[in-house]
């Protein structure tokens, strides 16, 4: 099955509401609408930015989505500091990324917290938000080599109790720690072989026509130089970009390597 590839930019704790509004009407200026008849392309700015952010790509009519960076997975109540789903639902977000490693190492995101935001994302489809689901080894389980089970620890934690049904709308990134903002980019070879045991797991969980429809995406240092070679792997599907989704113009260019 053909998957539609998906770039999406992690902006991290970058960019006041200012910034974030040129930021996104630089993207928008330079991108062609009738690119995402053939890729879908995002953006996940913090909180603070997503409703400025989405007014300007609706105000362009161009169908560039916004995500968020988290969620909560309890609709409301007291939590303190914390954002909702239907929070997030009514702003306008078509993703939100769950479980980016930095949360992990920063917050102590577990995987039992990943897979209740995954859950809140998937259960309530009238107004869908896909969730982005990052998973990763660091350099010392890389370097040891178990990198493959620990990941796939970590997508059959992220997606139980999901049924094949749900899951076929959520994405996986396969972002490896060592490669995230470092500059050392994982190769194509070492991204492939992840994503395609990642594909495999899910298989065994939902079923091969599920697993084949479900987009994994590679993230860890992906430029408009190394996007090509990346894009062209079988079993990567798109992109989750950092440090190069700041700048519009590298942004885009990897948003055309994906065409
Ligand atoms: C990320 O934070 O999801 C990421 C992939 O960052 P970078 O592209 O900067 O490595």
């Amino acid at each position: 099955m053909a998957r539609k590839p998906l770039i999406a930019g992690n902006w991290k704790m970058n960019e006041t509401i200012g910034e974030a509004v040129v930021l996104a009407q630089e993207i928008s200026n330079e991108m062609e609408p009738d690119w995402l008849d053939d890729v879908d392309v995002a953006v996940c700015p913090p909180f603070t930015d997503l409703k400025p952010v989405y007014t300007v790509f609706e105000f362009d009519k161009l169908g560039v989505g916004v995500g968020a960076q988290n969620v909560y997975w309890e609709p409301s109540g007291a939590y303190t500091g914390e954002i909702s789903v239907p929070m997030i639902r009514e702003i306008g977000c078509s993703y939100c990324i769950v479980g980016h490693s930095e949360r992990r190492q920063y917050f102590g995101e577990t995987n039992e917290d990943v897979n209740k935001k995954v859950c809140a994302l998937l259960s309530d489809r009238t107004q869908p938000i896909d969730p982005i689901v990052c998973v990763g080894e660091s350099l010392a389980v890389r370097e040891e080599g178990s990198y493959i089970g620990f990941v796939d620890d970590q997508v059959r934690a992220a997606f139980a109790g999901v049924d094949a049904e749900a899951a076929k709308s959520a994405v996986v990134a396969y972002e490896p720690v060592w490669a995230i903002g470092t500059g050392r980019t994982a190769t194509p070879e070492q991204a492939q072989e992840v994503c395609g045991a990642i594909r495999e797991t899910l298989a065994v969980l939902f079923g091969q026509v599920a697993a084949a429809s479900i987009r994994v995406l590679y993230g860890g240092s992906m430029n408009e130089g190394n996007a090509e070679l990346l894009l062209a792997q079988p079993d990567i599907d798109g992109g989750l970009i950092g440090g190069a989704s700041l700048k519009a113009r590298s942004f885009v260019q990897i948003v055309k390597a994906a065409l």
